[in-house]
């Protein structure tokens, strides 16, 4: 009878390493025989036990999934969430985690960082980044003048259109340092064509060292630059970042009387 038994568990065995090749899903017959003895031990129903399989598999390839999109993200650096010093930016610890948490994404909404430089915004933008790939969003990143120069050539070849229906399928596009290259017209519009295409479909993050009132300058057209924050911050969380530049933070350089101003304006 014992002999039957195992002879059946090794046919199992070899069915279940077959079905789960079958499905692309090679961890199953591993997590199936490493969690069968725990499941008899402990009790588990036959659904506890088929759950608990299935979500060794969902896991790694959610986990798996998440570094090919933070890998195709193009970020400047992985500065994950985790890594920011929140005593640094006490205003903004409250705001944070509720965006970490992916909900804005599903909402299309948007996230704007302001703040001077250094202050932490390519930073959080690139968190927010990281926890979206892990929220199973697609995410791109690049500063405004790259996002210009993408969609100028896609606008020389005829193609504006199927690029930004292409762009739509990312849920998260970060565009970094608006205001620190003023744009000329034509650039203008171009970006104000992506914000359009975006609104109220897919969520942006944009970071600028220059408060909404400086855009105008940087987009050449106080009505081009007014209809685009418009559709941005319609539905956004805005968070200011402040203080001194965190790059310059224990160097003796924030005792320049211009920081200290800044500071002490703050
Ligand atoms: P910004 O984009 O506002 O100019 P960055 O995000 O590039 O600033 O920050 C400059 C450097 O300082 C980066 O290396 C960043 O990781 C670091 N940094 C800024 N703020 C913080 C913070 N609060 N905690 C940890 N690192 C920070
Ligand atoms: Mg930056």
């Amino acid at each position: 009878m014992a002999a039957k038994t195992t002879t059946a568990a090794a046919e199992a065995v070899k069915q279940l390493t077959y079905l789960a090749a079958a499905l692309k899903a090679p961890r199953i017959t591993e997590a199936a025989s490493r969690l069968a003895d725990h499941a008899r031990d402990a009790g588990w129903t036959h659904e506890e036990y088929l759950a608990a399989v299935l979500e060794r598999e969902v896991a790694a390839r959610s986990a798996s999934g998440a570094q090919l999109r933070i890998r195709a993200a193009g970020l400047p650096a992985r500065k994950s969430l985790e890594e920011f010093d929140w005593d640094a930016q006490p205003a903004v610890r409250q705001q944070v985690p509720a965006l970490a948490s992916g909900a804005f994404l599903a909402e299309a909404r948007n996230v704007v960082l302001l703040g001077p430089p250094g202050t932490g915004k390519t930073h959080l933008a690139t968190g927010l980044g990281i926890a979206a790939a892990h929220h199973g969003h697609r995410v791109l990143f690049a500063t405004a003048t790259e996002w210009v120069t993408r969609l100028a050539e896609a606008h020389r070849a005829g193609r504006l259109p199927h690029e930004l229906t292409r762009l739509r399928r990312y849920g998260l596009i970060i565009v970094d340092e608006v205001g620190y290259l003023p744009f000329e017209q034509d650039a203008a519009n171009l970006f104000f064509q992506l914000v359009s295409s975006r609104y109220e479909h897919a969520s942006l993050i944009l970071t600028s060292n220059l408060p909404f009132s400086g855009w105008g300058a940087v987009f050449g057209d106080q009505a081009v630059a007014a209809a685009m924050i418009d559709r941005v911050v319609h539905h956004a969380d805005v968070l200011t970042l402040k203080g001194a530049s965190y790059r310059l933070r224990n160097r003796g350089i924030d005792t320049l009387p211009s920081i200290k101003t800044q500071e002490t304006a703050h």
